[in-house]
């Protein structure tokens, strides 16, 4: 007996430059690169926010709006800040993700690890992958900050016969996943994700390095750190430093991709685990395990770990409210006045939880306001409730 073909099966790819559904919103997430196109209407997260709905189907439940950490940083059973004992060279930070997913794959959890490597000319293009052994992994170490297809290999996976697979994403990303994951004929999906804010093109980034490195062309690594400042690391090994009040706004408004711009899953709320760093203190990364998935991907790493509790300290509020005027008017400082206010803010600001809660709150409020002003038809529905409540903390301009 054959079975029916899926009908998703029968849907069209778009060719490569065409324009998505989502038009401008386009994340570049890739789910329109395969067949999977057929779900798009439901599963573009520019075309349908549906977070309840994919909390409650990925971890159980959807956030809890009356705790203030849930609100902020999503469903979760537990989170911490940890460092790699013997970090990976040239990862991202210390290497917390690529281990993860080396040893789901050797240990057999896995058949395939979907991540991004980068095209042989450009250490920034992405290459989206499925990885079948640890080399291919470690290829995959380090941020590629650029929007990246890494859903475009979705189709592979199904055509492969792969039922157990790992797929490492940012929110957007991993929204549009959620929404097709029962469609995939998998036994078992695990989802490791990073935090993601301010994505660019890949022009967008060559304008961003342009006007913010003192060598565009030789940098190999950046991070908006948690000291306020950007650091670069440059192919000779040598770092480099530039405030984030001395960014050049002015230069930099449109940078970001309107996709980034109207965003509200900083923390990527539909991950099992999630690694970034904004909510651990300077040099650690900050883990939020959501659920047993998630837990059970961490238990095969802690011994690879140094962890240590999360910690709070300092207010947010009046800093974020004094930025939202400023950003929206494009101000930047004389560097001088910037690495001042950097060094002062350091000293006296917000850290660990409360950094992470300054950083959302400052990109919520942009994006909600960014939203209003271009999208107003869009807004009620595209906003989830937590960010809107997270907004309304705060005086807006018109
Ligand atoms: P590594 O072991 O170096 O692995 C990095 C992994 O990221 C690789 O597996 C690769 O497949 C994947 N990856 C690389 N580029 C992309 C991409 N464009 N899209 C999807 N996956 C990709 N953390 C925060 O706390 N706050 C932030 O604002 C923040 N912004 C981020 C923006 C982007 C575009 C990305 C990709 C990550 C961001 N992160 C952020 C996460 C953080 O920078 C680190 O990626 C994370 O802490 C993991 O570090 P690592 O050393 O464990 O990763
Ligand atoms: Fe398609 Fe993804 Fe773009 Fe939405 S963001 S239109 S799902 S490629």
């Amino acid at each position: 007996m054959t079975l029916a073909q899926p009908s998703h099966q029968k849907a069209k790819a778009l060719r490569p430059g065409a324009r998505r559904p989502a038009k401008e919103l386009c994340s570049e997430c890739g789910l329109c690169d395969t067949y999977y196109i057929h779900y798009v209407k439901e599963a573009c997260a520019f075309l349908n926010q549906q977070f309840p709905a994919l909390e409650a189907q990925t971890h159980g439940r959807d956030r809890d709006l009356e705790n203030e950490n849930e609100q902020y940083f999503g469903v979760h059973q537990d989170m911490m800040a940890a460092r790699k004992q013997q970090p990976i060279e040239g990862a991202q930070w210390t290497g917390i993700v690529s281990t993860i997913a080396i040893e789901m794959l050797t240990q057999g959890k896995v058949e395939g690890v979907v991540c991004v490597q980068n095209t042989p000319e450009d250490r920034f293009q992405p290459q989206p992958i499925i990885a079948t052994t640890p080399a291919e992994i470690l290829a995959a170490k380090v941020n590629k900050p650029t929007l990246s297809p890494n859903l475009s290999v979705l189709e592979q996976v199904e055509q492969s016969g792969m039922k157990r697979l790992l797929v490492i994403g940012v929110g957007c990303q991993i929204q549009a996943l959620r929404a097709v994951e029962k469609s995939m004929g998998l036994e078992k999906l695990y989802v490791l994700g990073t935090p993601c804010v301010d994505n660019v093109t890949r022009a967008g980034l060559q304008k961003f390095l342009d006007t913010t490195s003192r060598s565009p062309e030789t940098v190999v690594h950046y991070e908006f750190m948690q000291d306020f400042r950007v650091h670069f690391k440059h192919e000779d090994g040598s770092t480099e430093t530039v405030p984030f009040f001395g960014l050049k706004t002015d230069q930099l408004k449109d940078v970001f991709a309107p996709s980034c711009m109207t965003c509200f899953d900083y923390v990527n709320g539909l991950a099992d685990i999630v690694v970034g760093y904004m909510g651990a203190p300077f040099g650690w990364q900050w883990i939020t395990v959501r659920n047993d998935r998630g837990q059970e991907m961490l238990d095969l790493v802690m011994d690879q770990l140094d962890t240590q509790p999360v910690m709070s300290t300092g207010d947010r509020q009046a800093a974020v409210q004094q930025s939202i005027p400023a950003y929206d008017k494009g101000v930047t400082l004389p560097m001088w006045a910037a690495k001042l206010m950097g060094v002062v803010i350091e000293r006296i600001g917000p850290k660990g939880l409360e950094y992470a809660r300054f950083s959302i709150d400052s990109h919520f409020t942009r994006n909600y306001l960014y939203t209003k002003r271009h999208y107003p038809e869009k807004l009620a529905a595209h906003v989830p409730e937590f960010a809107k409540r997270i907004v309304s903390q705060y005086k807006l301009p018109e």
